[in-house]
């Protein structure tokens, strides 16, 4: 076997993301990944029976068509999405819920008294939503190119992460369902960085949608591999990297590890002073997991939440705000958060004819090793009475198995670090460009890095460029574009 150019360690989302920038710019590159299959947080696998096709990891991808690197790479050209027009949902006891259209004014005219408060929170953003995502897509010390939004993020952001969260609104359905999208984070409510990016996820359902893969996340990660190996790139799987001197030589090596499995694999070659710095990077709280075999739709109280692809369950926003604040001082909350999305009711190939898949997760301490099935069951039930007579079979993964899963995930944060205000400014260091390491030729592209987790390739994409720059002397984007289309 030739040796590569450059080397890519882990095939989830960011890792090929740098191998399909390095590929396309003609550069020889080799992706090693320890699991036999490929993808990290974006594979689809029958977890429960036969024929029904679960979501291991991510589900919902809003950042399908926000995402810079998967505009230009034509992701949305490359893999069919179903985009619902309900964006997310939020059942409240006695059949109440409140409804996240895409539609902004479908979503005011639902909400009543505070319709309006609904409006001046997101119409600015949602209507400058480019530039939200141009902001939220690299890393803070870079000088934004619209101010303007950036301001009117940032005071929404304030208000919304801080004890005046109530104020602007009269009733509890828009606060709830506000709530369900700033819990996201796993960190305690109200406060900044949980609102900060909840507040891009809200604004990307009025602008683009949440939408949800044909097939499911995997085709995400297979559309990426395969535009890998179409450009001269080879994918080892079943293949752990464990020291950077086992590897073959190379002119770079991008690391879609944690910032910890940097700091394991390359082990003494790096400078004292960033080994420290890594190891003062933290990693959160957990999320455990529960896929369901259906034989039939959930039978929500509220018959709208069926049309909706995901949901957000626990309640109030106090109900909510306590749960998080459970799980911030190490208890299973009795009354929990829990995220759902229904693939199979937009999506029909991810179940047998008829048949259903749920997804579920739910907060939990760093480490845990509880099993979170009835706990989620019952939350379901709470608001879909009947639920449990529709379920054919369940798998569940608790926070430690994620982590056994997949190493990125330490201690089931499947952030791959804590998004508090320290790291959303040093993930993981402080520094103009956190993707490259002290080290000649080494970058870290995973998501612990900005802007941090989600599907959207963004961190492989930049350290990709930075590698191109530094080692290869290539100070021009590739285009990523499908072959048979031209890019702009
Ligand atoms: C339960 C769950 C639900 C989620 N839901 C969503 C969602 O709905 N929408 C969304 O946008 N995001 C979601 N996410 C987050 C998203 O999946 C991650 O942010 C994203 O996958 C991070 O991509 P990555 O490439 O940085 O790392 P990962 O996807 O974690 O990939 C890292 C890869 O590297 C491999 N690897 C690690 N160490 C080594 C080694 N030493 N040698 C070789 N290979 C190695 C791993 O096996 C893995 O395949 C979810 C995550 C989880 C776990």
């Amino acid at each position: 076997m030739t040796s590569p150019d450059a080397i890519v360690i882990g095939s989830g989302p960011n890792g090929l993301a740098a191998a399909v920038t390095l590929a396309r710019a003609g550069v020889s590159v080799r992706v090693y990944e320890r699991e036999d299959t490929i993808g990290g947080g974006s594979r689809t696998s029958e977890v429960t029976l036969p024929g029904f096709h679960h979501d291991v990891c991510s589900a919902v991808h809003p950042m399908a068509y926000a995402s810079e690197f998967f505009q230009r790479f034509g992701l949305t050209d490359r893999l069919d999405f179903v985009t619902p027009e309900l964006s997310y949902g939020h059942p409240l006891d006695g059949g109440r819920a409140g409804l996240a259209w895409r539609s902004l004014d479908r979503t005011v005219d639902g909400l009543g008294d505070d319709g309006r408060a609904w409006r001046n929170l997101l119409q600015p953003l949602a209507e400058h939503a480019d530039a939200v995502g141009q902001f939220t897509s690299t890393s803070l010390f870079r000088v934004p190119k619209h101010p303007f939004t950036l301001a009117k993020f940032g005071l929404r952001a304030l208000e919304q992460g801080s004890p005046l969260w109530n104020a602007r609104w009269k009733g509890d359905v828009a606060p709830a369902m506000l709530t369900g999208v700033l819990a996201h984070a796993i960190r305690p409510l109200p406060s900044f960085s949980p609102t900060a990016a909840g507040l891009v996820l809200a604004t990307h359902a009025h602008a683009y949608g949440w939408p949800i893969p044909v097939g499911g996340s995997q085709g995400i990660v297979d559309v990426m591999a395969a535009d890998v190996v179409a450009h001269g790139g080879e994918i080892i799987t079943g293949h752990e990297v464990t020291s950077l001197r086992e590897l073959p030589p190379s002119r770079a090596v991008m690391f879609d590890t944690s910032a910890r499995g940097l700091e394991r694999i390359a082990g003494n070659r790096l400078p004292a002073t960033y080994a420290k710095a890594l190891s003062r990077f933290s990693y959160g709280n957990a999320v455990a997991k529960v896929d369901f075999a259906l034989s039939g739709p959930v039978p929500w109280s509220n018959a709208d939440l069926a049309a909706t692809g995901t949901l957000h369950l626990g309640g109030t926003r106090a109900e909510i705000a306590q749960a998080e604040q459970d799980v911030a001082q190490g208890r299973h909350p009795e009354n929990p958060y829990v995220l759902v999305s229904q693939p199979s009711t937009f999506d029909p190939s991810r179940a047998p004819e008829g048949k259903h898949t749920l997804w579920a997760y739910t907060h939990v301490p760093a480490g845990s090793t509880e099993d979170r099935t009835e706990a989620i069951t019952r939350q379901i039930e709470r608001f879909a009475p009947g639920f449990r007579d529709v379920i054919l079979a369940s798998a569940s993964k608790t926070a430690v198995e994620y982590e056994r899963y997949n190493p990125n995930y330490i201690g089931g944060d499947i952030m791959a670090g804590d998004v508090d205000i320290r790291q959303l400014l040093a993930r993981p260091v402080v520094s103009l460009q956190p993707w490259r390491t002290p080290l000649d030729g080494v970058y870290l592209c995973s998501s612990s890095t900005p802007p941090g987790p989600g599907v959207h390739g963004l961190p492989g994409w930049n350290a990709a460029l930075l590698a191109l720059k530094d080692v290869f002397g290539m100070t021009t984007a590739p285009s990523l574009a499908p072959d048979s289309v031209s890019q702009p």
